[in-house]
């Protein structure tokens, strides 16, 4: 082993893929703040029930992944694929109030809901123009703002715009309104505009995400679990890490592969940029609880967005798991995360966990350009806010950073989720 010893703060996929990269040329230790690893990526195992004869592997975190974009790293720790079903979609959005329902649509338009003549026309009208925006590139406002410039009613808004944006990022409908128009048109690219369309080129992996999380983990000789750093020195000679009991580590190189709000929290000193960029990524922490509440309503797809009004003011989105990871029923496993409406019955909750995603502003746009240039050989950064906040680009910005501590370059981008070429996802503030 030719390298000294380097550190990864941060368990998540990231951090796991940066780790495994370096464990053959370097000592490698590996802290993870939490009890297990995986960050995000969680599966969860639900017993064996009277209606459910076996266990079953539910994933929370990471619901369904990309085919065209499957890092080669899946390939050598034999990943096994489960196909959805040909008629999955990706998002239903449900209005209680008026019927707005993307689950059967016409002409690719959603059944008419209670609305009167010209919000309806507005509604056609709207997706029409919202659909030439998605085709045409990028625009440097938030999603909201576009929304308000190009003139979209407040009923488009609310029922279309929003809950995409939401669904698209897995957020709440108050971050979903901060989102840049160009992760906006993206995100509805990717998603299919019209809410309809089959999902094509996703699968979810057979035993969930664990088989791979653990097989990464397995690999990493210093692996410390439930051990929080709190603050990353930069010195002449390397980089010292303090935990949050106040023991200290000495290494040659480091990577610090969590959220952007949180890196930039442990760096003792920051250089100016590192300030800027970290702190263009403001985060949105949202709890979801994994449940079998049989009174949510679901649909078939994978993510379900229930408004109760036309607002936005009460809202439930619903993680479908049976479907995408083909569970058997009669026991449908939803994660729901709740926004102003009432929680799903506490009596069937399996387990509630808070994950962070990082809300792709027009500020985070214009900062990912300047993330190869926060990095070096000695202390490089990755995570899902590198790229477009998903699982496989996460995956691919730790081995970034593990190519700058082995003396690679830093220029170059990440793999594009439709393409599966590499380039900066956002390209364009
Ligand atoms: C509900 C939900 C569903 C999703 N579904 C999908 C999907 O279907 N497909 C997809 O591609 N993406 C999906 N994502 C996104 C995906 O989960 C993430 O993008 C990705 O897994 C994040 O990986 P990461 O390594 O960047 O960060 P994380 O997974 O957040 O890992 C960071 C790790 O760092 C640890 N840490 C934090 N602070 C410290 C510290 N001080 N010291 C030590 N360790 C620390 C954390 O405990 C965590 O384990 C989903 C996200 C959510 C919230």
């Amino acid at each position: 082993m030719a390298g000294g010893p380097v550190a990864v703060i941060g368990g998540g996929i990231s951090g796991l893929a940066a780790a495994h990269a370096l464990r053959h040329s370097h000592p490698v230790t590996l802290f993870e703040a939490q009890k297990r690893v995986g960050g995000n990526a969680h599966t969860v195992t639900a017993a064996a029930h009277a209606n459910q004869p076996n266990a079953v592997d539910i994933d929370t975190g990471v619901t369904v992944l990309h085919e065209p974009s499957t890092p080669p790293l899946f390939d050598e720790l034999d990943i096994a694929h489960v196909s959805p079903p040909a008629d999955l979609t990706y998002l239903t959005i449900r209005c209680t109030r008026c019927g707005f329902d993307t689950s059967e649509l016409e002409n690719g338009l959603p059944r008419r809901p209670h609305v009167g003549d010209d919000t309806w026309s507005r509604l056609v009208d709207d997706y029409q123009r919202l659909g030439n925006l998605v085709a045409s590139g990028s625009i440097a406002l938030t999603s909201y703002e576009l929304v308000a410039t190009e003139g979209f009613s407040e009923y488009f808004v609310e029922h279309v715009v929003v809950p995409a944006i939401a669904g698209a990022f897995v957020m709440s409908p108050a971050a979903a309104r901060r989102c840049s128009a160009t992760a906006m048109l993206r995100a509805l690219a990717d998603v299919g505009l019209q809410l309809g369309d089959p999902l094509r080129d996703y699968y979810t992996v057979k035993g969930g995400t664990k088989t791979y999380i653990d097989r990464l983990a397995a690999a990493i000789p210093d692996l410390r679990v439930g051990t929080a750093i709190q603050a990353v020195s930069r010195g002449v000679d390397g980089v010292t890490l303090r935990d949050s009991t106040g023991a200290t580590y000495e290494f040659d190189k480091a990577i610090i592969a969590v959220s952007a709000d949180r890196a930039l929290a442990m760096l003792t000193s920051p250089t100016a940029l590192q300030r800027e960029v970290l702190a263009a990524f403001p985060y949105d922490y949202t709890s979801w609880t994994l449940h079998t509440d049989p009174s949510v309503e679901t649909s078939n797809s994978v993510l379900h967005y229930q408004m109760a009004d036309c607002t936005n003011a009460a809202v439930h989105i619903n993680l479908l798991h049976n479907p995408p990871q083909r569970i058997p029923g009669p026991i449908q496993y939803v994660s729901t995360s709740t926004h102003g409406g009432p929680p799903p019955d506490p009596a069937s909750a399996l387990e509630t966990t808070v994950h962070g995603i990082a809300i792709i502003t027009p500020e985070a746009v214009a900062a990912q350009q300047k993330l190869p240039q926060i990095s070096d050989s000695t202390l490089a950064f990755a995570g899902a806010y590198f790229g477009d906040t998903g699982h496989e680009n996460a995956l691919y910005s730790g081995l970034k950073a593990a190519s700058l501590l082995l003396g690679g370059s830093s220029s170059g981008g990440l793999r594009d989720m439709r393409t599966g070429t590499f380039h900066p996802w956002c390209d364009q503030p």
